[in-house]
């Protein structure tokens, strides 16, 4: 089980007030005993009363200790999973990175403190930040901050169904969200949104008219339109046809609702996660948190248990662990996580230079430099992709690092 899940179920049996503590218990018991008391008082047979009276408490523990088990078991797959995701000896390992230490000089140690900073920021962790700078000499730009609370601000608004921020900032972003290597499909996806939850036809076709016509070119806008009218004449019928059936109403409807919401908060978190995306292409901030990638990569995706394994196995072969260049055996990470160091351009088969760098074209195929230069050969402005027939004029490609 990933940690997030094993969290995640514990952090919902929290919250379940069955398994909260003290509080199930102490109210059963309390109910038992002056219902108790209250039989007795009325003359009812103490003897039988008192019985009764142990039984009923020895079934409001039994309950409470199953609902603990749960507990446990989840608090169990926590600790399972970490173990899982982190080597066993950890220890071992900083260990054999000693001598000296890791991040002992200052230069390490301060880049450490700024990676570590710069995420705290990026999740909104103002506490937690105010606390690294004044541990450090850190400050967290305030620009930065002011930036991070507006797309902490627009995504929670997403995520609560009102993407009205979130048009409002496309809208001050608009240049950049129309301008190469594509023309971003962001803001037609949040008009979609909204377009999807009016749920009368004709004011839906207006709101269409007047946001989503631009789109026409790129976008399936009338697909979408004329499919507004067939959903809602559908839904009617439905209604029509369950009313004559009362049991069928209830088993469909609610399963129907119920898969709607699921699939509206689906939509949302893409909506959340494209959002966060052109956000962090604007400014020009890391796809994705730099502290998150290395920690999972080690973690997750095995670098340090083949790193302590090798060690282990291979141990006085291998040398200092801090004179490997490569790690000697394979680590097998998921396809999100391959980076590439080098660029080989697929065209001229030739490894890219600061003098011949890789150039994206607009269809997001990625050439040489010269091998770019070669299709524009004769003066001509665009040319086309030499994979798909897509055209690409010289001022758009982008030139790419790796
Ligand atoms: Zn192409």
């Amino acid at each position: 089980m990933d940690i997030s899940t094993a969290l995640s179920a514990l952090e919902a049996l929290s919250s379940a007030t069955s398994t909260s503590s003290s509080g199930p218990l102490n109210a059963l018991i309390d109910d038992h005993f002056s219902n108790a008391k209250a039989r007795i008082i009325a003359g009812e047979d103490a003897k039988v009363v008192i019985t009764e009276l142990q039984r009923a408490v020895g079934r409001s523990k039994k309950e409470v200790e199953k609902g603990l088990r749960g507990w446990y078991s989840a608090l169990g797959n926590v600790g399972k999973a970490v173990d899982k995701a982190f080597p066993p000896n950890l220890g071992a390992i900083s260990k054999a990175y000693e001598d000296p230490p890791l991040f002992s000089d200052r230069e390490a140690s301060l880049a450490l403190d700024r990676v570590v900073i710069d995420s705290l920021g990026r999740r909104g962790l103002w506490e937690a930040v105010s606390a690294m700078e004044e541990e450090t000499s850190l400050t967290y730009p305030s620009e930065k901050r002011d930036l991070s609370t507006e797309l902490y601000h627009i995504t929670t608004s997403i995520s609560s169904n009102d993407l009205q921020p979130a048009l409002k900032w496309c809208e001050a972003n608009k240049a950049f969200l129309s301008s190469p290597p594509h023309p971003s499909a962001l803001p037609y996806h949040l008009h979609r949104a909204v377009f999807k939850s009016l749920s009368d036809p004709a004011e839906a076709i207006v709101y269409a008219r007047k946001h989503m016509m631009v789109y026409v070119p790129t976008q399936p806008v009338l697909k979408l339109i004329t499919s507004c009218l067939y959903d809602n004449y559908t839904k009617k019928e439905k209604e029509t046809k369950d009313g004559m059936d009362d049991v069928d109403m209830t088993g469909d409807g609610g399963d129907d609702t119920m898969r709607e919401r699921e699939d509206d908060e689906k939509n949302m978190e893409e909506l959340v996660k494209m959002f966060k995306a052109e956000f962090c292409r604007r400014y020009q901030w890391p796809k994705e948190d730099p502290l998150e990638v290395a920690v999972d990569l080690g973690s997750r995706g095995g670098a340090l248990n083949v790193i302590e394994k090798a060690r282990r196995v291979m141990g006085e072969h291998l040398g200092h662990v801090r004179q490997w260049t490569d790690l000697p055996m394979e680590v097998p990470l998921p396809p999100s996580r391959r980076y590439h160091s080098v660029f080989v351009c697929p065209v001229s088969k030739e490894q890219a230079t600061e003098q011949n760098p890789p150039k994206m074209l607009t269809c997001g195929h990625v050439i040489a430099q010269e091998s770019f230069n070669r299709l524009l050969k004769g003066g001509r402005r665009s040319a086309k992709c030499p994979y798909c027939p897509v055209e690409t004029s010289q001022s758009v490609a982008q030139r790419l690092y790796f």
